[in-house]
């Protein structure tokens, strides 16, 4: 097929770029970083985009609901190995795009499936099972349930109130430094515990709102999308 005025202006352009790139490998590699720097919202745009097209066909083609309670809302979605040590080691492939790039350059094998933060957390933290499919095998530790307790017993956000499904929260999203000295689940518990329950920094909330939030620029789907569904379905 030939080319359009304007596709032949662009190739021409290209190659000029390309021979100025040679010549001046120096200038060119200033220009780029200068270039990046003003423009540092349009990259992390774009790059969001790029990764949640990659999240989305990953999930359309495991069914694009939790394969164990059929939620269908995205940000509260993952996917998932159906068991432990299948597939890449995770320090080989981390979680996110690259683990969706993975699927895709595989095509999508049978070991994965799409879960929600709650079903897979429980699933980790169960030996496989679910609530969902298991009712009764699952057991907490007794600092994750007194500390759960004393934060009012179920997710702030959606009224989940089934233990395994439930984690402490920083307010505010300023966890994060807070993480470094202190980590999330058990030492976090037992800090809470040793410092009587802050009540103002921290809260009870289900690992979908909490993932939920965090890849939802800061809200929950719950508060932000009609895909999130009704609060406190089982
Ligand atoms: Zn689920
Ligand atoms: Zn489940
Ligand atoms: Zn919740
Ligand atoms: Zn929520």
């Amino acid at each position: 097929m030939s080319k359009t005025p304007s596709e032949n202006r662009k190739a021409k352009a290209r190659i000029r770029a390309a021979q100025y790139r040679t010549k001046h490998p120096e200038k060119a590699k200033r220009a780029v970083t200068i270039w990046c720097d003003n423009n540092r919202t349009y990259i992390s745009e774009k790059g969001k985009t790029y990764r949640t097209g990659l999240r989305d066909k990953v999930f359309a083609a495991y069914g694009g609901v939790c394969s164990c309670c059929k939620e269908s809302e995205a940000h509260f979605l993952t996917a998932a190995r159906k068991e432990r040590g299948i597939g890449p080691d995770r320090k080989a492939l981390p979680a996110g795009a690259p683990t969706y790039r993975w699927l895709i350059a595989n095509l999508f094998p049978d070991s994965f499936h799409v879960l929600c933060w709650n079903c897979n957390k429980a699933r980790f933290l169960n030996n496989g099972g679910c609530v969902h499919d298991h009712a009764d095998v699952f057991s907490v530790s007794k600092e994750h349930a007194r500390v759960v307790k004393e934060y009012g017993g179920q997710c702030v956000c959606c009224g989940e109130s089934r233990i395994i499904f439930l984690t402490i929260d920083h307010i505010n999203n300023d966890g994060a430094e807070h993480r470094k000295s202190i980590r999330q689940g058990p030492p976090l518990y037992r800090w809470l515990i040793a410092n009587a329950f802050p009540k103002e920094a921290f809260q009870v909330l289900c690992y979908n709102c909490n993932c939920g939030r965090f890849h939802n620029k800061g809200a929950c789907p719950h508060l932000t999308s009609p895909n999130a569904g009704d609060r406190n379905i089982p």
